[in-house]
């Protein structure tokens, strides 16, 4: 797929307020400063349309984007920023909970690691609620550039192993680079065949 149109289109605290769901929508989450932004930048080859090296923590809003009128991107605010308070993550993890649990349209959610990270309690409790709640979803792996190709693969390989501890089915996973413009591909054919079927 080739996106040849991307729009913002609102910003909600509340998914009921989010765009009617007559459309496919697909959701990208995780820890601050993983390269959500930069990813979603890379994806739709639009240098700005998500805000990136924004303060961490700071978004706390479901943001819709609209891609080649067919589907809808969604960017979701970060989460594990060690200085938010109680009551902001909570406020967090009502509206990530209600959106994900209720929103009829999502077909499937991208959670986003950095390929540096060993598995980490945040991203594995996050990824274990979506398995209870039977949210499907898949893994990206961020900033591939940042190691050598080796040490990509045995990162991957060593990630694979955490999940397969706790699942018996692992998720699809994805490498990317926004940085060398590298991942794109794969990323946007799964979300065609979605799309399709
Ligand atoms: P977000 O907070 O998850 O939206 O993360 P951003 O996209 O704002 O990126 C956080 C930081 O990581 C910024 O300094 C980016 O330049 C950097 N970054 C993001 N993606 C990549 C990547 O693929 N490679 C490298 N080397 N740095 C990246």
């Amino acid at each position: 797929m080739k996106v040849q149109d991307a729009r913002y289109v609102m910003s909600n605290s509340d998914y009921q307020k989010c765009p009617s769901p007559d459309l496919p929508e697909y959701a990208f989450i995780g820890r601050s400063n993983v390269g959500k932004s930069s990813l979603i930048n890379m994806l739709v080859e639009k240098k700005s349309l998500a805000k990136t090296s924004q303060q961490p923590g700071k978004t706390q809003l479901i943001n819709h984007f609209l891609i080649n009128n067919s589907w809808y991107l969604v960017d979701l605010p970060g989460y594990g920023y060690a200085k938010v308070s109680k009551v902001e993550r909570e406020k967090w993890e009502k509206m990530i909970g209600d959106y994900l649990h209720n929103r009829e349209n999502l077909i499937c959610t991208f959670v986003l690691i950095d390929i540096r990270h060993s598995a980490l309690a945040a991203d594995l409790d996050f990824m274990a609620n979506l398995g209870e709640a039977g949210i499907p979803f898949h893994i990206i792996f961020t900033k591939a550039d940042k190691l050598k190709s080796g040490q990509v693969a045995s990162n991957v390989e060593a990630y694979r192993q955490k999940l397969e501890e706790i699942w018996e089915e692992v998720p699809p996973m994805f490498i990317s680079s926004a940085e060398k413009n590298e991942g794109r591909d794969p990323i946007l054919e799964t979300i065609e065949t979605y799309n399709q079927s």
